[in-house]
């Protein structure tokens, strides 16, 4: 069986039906899934030592386990050629995979094995709380597919913070108008658990800079969960401490603070040390126990049954053409600021320095800043995505796609998101306290100190409104647009090329 190292759930050999007196389980570090795209040194890391960490698991349970390291002589650096090494050295009878989180994992896979001639089954993920074929069924016949819809399902489906009769705890599906407050003065959130590198990691990290020096990213303040008994106590500290407030901020800012209340379990959950029906639960009994409000468990549970089941279906069902889709045709240069975090806007600057320094950042700060920004500048969605694919712990193809190209980019044409989400400044002032000391001028729209925000906000809006004309979710914002006059249009567009040369992109 091939496990890859975003499946280290110990149960997976035996509920395919493995036998660990007859099968053997092949595991291997792959050169390429950390330099196409650049991967964030700190996710690089974190994946090489779940998986050894994985191995060992295995190997204590009973199971054979072939691993193929970074550092071994003979390693191809590519999935398929370790696949074909492995298979002339062993020789299986066949080859069998629970389902990759990526379509061109899952091709190496095939070709792979179709080159050596062995058989491939896959097997479906049972991770997962909804099946690829329930979300088709789900999908099928809709006109748009609608977020809340679907978690309402899943509410009913799993009987989570449902009524016997299957109507919402509380009366109300969703408590979003609770969970957007903003900090006044400076917060101050629990400090966030960390798990400093142990033996094993300590020797992934020298392999790492031996073999693949050059990787985005800062190793300094590493502290990511390994393994299942530290995923576990970041579980456990995340419902006492965090989960209270998580509603309340789950979208505000503040400079310094770049955790907040979340969580902080995406790298664990998608590489499968945790099970999303174990989180659910835990918060679920915070909510019981009195521990946690409902707006706050509410929040938190929509985003494990709701967005991350939702997102999934959405990267299975739309086909590998959707990591392609630029239904904007945009076609400008990533900034070389999302690299190295130079820049004189303060909520780039932030947002940037948490990604590098950390391979985090949180869904706001994802979406409203970094993703907005390459949005309304303009920039190629392949390119972003190539870069959220990198630079975040959590990364996987099914769940970076569609957030990356469909959510942030609107590259889909609106697929997950019914609108663009594209802002100007006065959202990012509204949310944090980044302005205040920021370089630019959060009031302005053209001009040296306009905010760059404000001006290439209403520069897509001008370039794209024919675009968006038939969406009826857009109509206000457009007739903002349409009430601008011919020499305002100018100065708006003169005003976002000299920005967009000035960034490079
Ligand atoms: C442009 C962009 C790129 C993203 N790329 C990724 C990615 O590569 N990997 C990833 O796991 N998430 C991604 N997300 C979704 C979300 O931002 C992260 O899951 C979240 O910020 C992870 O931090 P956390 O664990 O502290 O989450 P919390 O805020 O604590 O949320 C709890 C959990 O809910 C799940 N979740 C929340 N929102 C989403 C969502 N939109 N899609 C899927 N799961 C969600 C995650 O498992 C997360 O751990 C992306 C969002 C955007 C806008
Ligand atoms: S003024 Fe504009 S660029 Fe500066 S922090 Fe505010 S939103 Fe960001």
């Amino acid at each position: 069986m091939v496990v890859l190292g975003d499946q280290l759930d110990p149960s997976y050999p035996s509920a395919v039906g493995l036998d660990p007196d007859l099968d053997a389980i092949l595991m291997m570090e792959v050169r390429g899934q950390s330099t196409d795209p650049p991967s964030h040194v700190q996710r690089t890391v974190l994946f090489l030592s779940a998986m050894r960490h994985h191995a060992e698991v295995l190997r204590s349970d009973g199971w054979r386990v072939e691993y193929v390291s970074l550092t071994q002589s003979a390693n191809t650096h590519t999935l398929d050629g370790e696949i074909q090494r492995a298979v002339d050295r062993l020789r299986p009878k066949e080859l069998c995979c629970i389902q990759p989180g990526s379509y061109s994992v899952l091709e190496e896979i095939e070709s792979a094995c179709a080159g050596a001639g062995v058989p491939l089954e896959i097997h479906e993920d049972p991770h997962f709380l909804c099946t690829v074929a329930d979300f088709e069924k789900w999908a099928s016949g809709r006109k748009q597919l609608i977020l809340e819809y679907f978690y309402r399902e899943m509410r009913r489906k799993l009987g989570v913070l449902v009524e016997p009769d299957g109507k919402p705890i509380g009366g109300q599906w969703n408590y979003d108008k609770d969970n957007r407050k903003r900090f006044k003065t400076a917060p101050d959130p629990p400090a966030i658990p960390r798990f400093p590198p142990d033996e094993t990691t300590a020797q992934v990290i020298e392999d790492v800079r031996r073999v693949l020096p050059d990787l985005p990213g800062s190793l300094e303040a590493f502290a990511w969960p390994v393994s299942r008994e530290q995923a576990l106590d970041a579980l456990a500290d995340f419902i006492e401490h965090r989960l209270p407030k998580f509603g309340d901020f789950q979208d505000a800012m503040w400079t310094g603070e770049t955790t907040l209340y979340h969580s902080l379990l995406a790298p664990a959950l998608n590489m499968k040390l945790l099970d999303p029906r174990e989180v659910y639960q835990a918060a679920l009994d915070a909510h019981e126990s009195g521990a946690a409000p409902l707006n706050c468990v509410e929040g938190f549970v929509r985003q494990i049954i709701g967005w991350r089941e939702f997102i999934r279906g959405v990267y299975w069902t739309q086909g590998p053409q959707y990591e392609a889709s630029n239904a904007l045709d945009q076609t400008g240069r990533l900034p070389g600021f999302y690299w190295d975090g130079e820049t004189d806007m303060r909520c780039m600057g932030e947002a940037l320095g948490s990604v590098l320094d950390s391979a985090y950042g949180h869904h706001i700060a994802r979406l409203m800043v970094t993703g907005n920004f390459a949005l309304i500048a303009g920039v190629d969605p392949q390119a972003v995505n190539d870069w959220y694919r990198g630079m975040y712990a959590d990364a996987v193809d099914w769940v970076t796609a569609p957030n990356t190209l469909g959510m942030a980019m609107h590259a889909d044409g609106g697929i997950v998101g019914t609108k663009p989400y594209a802002a100007s400044g006065k959202y990012i002032d509204r949310m944090s306290n980044y302005c205040k000391g920021c370089r630019y001028d959060v009031k302005e729209r053209t001009g040296d100190d306009a905010c760059p925000f404000n001006t290439f906000y209403w520069d897509f809006l001008i370039r794209n409104r024919e675009t968006f004309r038939p969406n009826q979710r857009m109509a206000m914002i457009l007739k903002n647009v349409d009430r601008l006059a011919p020499e305002q249009v100018v100065e708006i567009t003169t005003s976002a090329a000299h920005r967009r040369s000035e960034f490079g992109i």
